[in-house]
């Protein structure tokens, strides 16, 4: 279980600001797309995506984007952002978080993954020595197949927040609270609804 448990939690990717990653000393932010940063259905950034990934550039963190979906939504997606994207990575497999770091000249030490999914993401990024920060998804799909792997996420998420604070209010068995922090269960109640 050690492995699939973030180290941070947020509402939002918009609540995971440059002065947050300062603080833990991260310089490198390799992030997930889809329900991450945005919904499936958003083929672009929209202005919250580039106002954001502005902030983390003016604060000189460098970010990478890896994500399980296809070359043309990758490729369409991160045109014109200027960092390097990846597609088709098939996490939890290691292989695109190393890629994507050594593009970055990134050291572990210094850098923190992003993502939506337990089982994909975060196990991705912790069997790969880097730290990871927990999103609730976006918009969920409401296929069967998502809805058994929330529901699964839902034990790991719980024990996550025993650990870093029991009854902070805004886990998924919790009132819902907006704007996530470190550590505080976060408004994740997202997964909640999707179950
Ligand atoms: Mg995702």
């Amino acid at each position: 279980m050690k492995k699939l448990l973030p180290d941070y939690e947020f509402g939002s990717y918009a609540d995971v600001t440059p002065a947050f990653l300062g603080s833990i000393g991260c310089r490198f932010l390799i992030a997930d797309i889809d329900n991450t940063l945005a919904p499936y259905e958003q083929p672009l950034p929209d202005e919250g995506n580039l106002a954001w990934l502005g902030s983390l550039s003016g604060a000189g963190i460098s970010v990478a984007l890896v994500s399980n979906n296809g070359r043309e939504r990758v490729e369409l997606f991160s045109r014109g952002l200027g960092i390097p994207a990846f597609w088709d990575c098939r996490k939890p497999s290691r292989r695109f978080i190393r890629t994507a770091m050594e593009a970055l000249g990134a050291d572990p030490a210094s850098t923190v993954y992003l993502g939506d999914q337990i089982f994909t993401d975060v196990y991705a990024a912790k069997r790969s020595g880097i730290r990871a920060i927990k999103l609730p998804p976006i918009r969920d799909k409401k296929t069967l197949f998502f809805r058994i792997k929330r529901l699964l996420e839902r034990p790991v998420m719980r024990r996550y927040r025993r650990l870093h604070g029991a009854g902070i209010p805004g886990g998924t068995d919790g009132p819902e609270v907006t704007g996530g922090r470190e550590g505080s269960g976060g408004a994740d109640s997202r997964d909640g609804k999707c179950d």
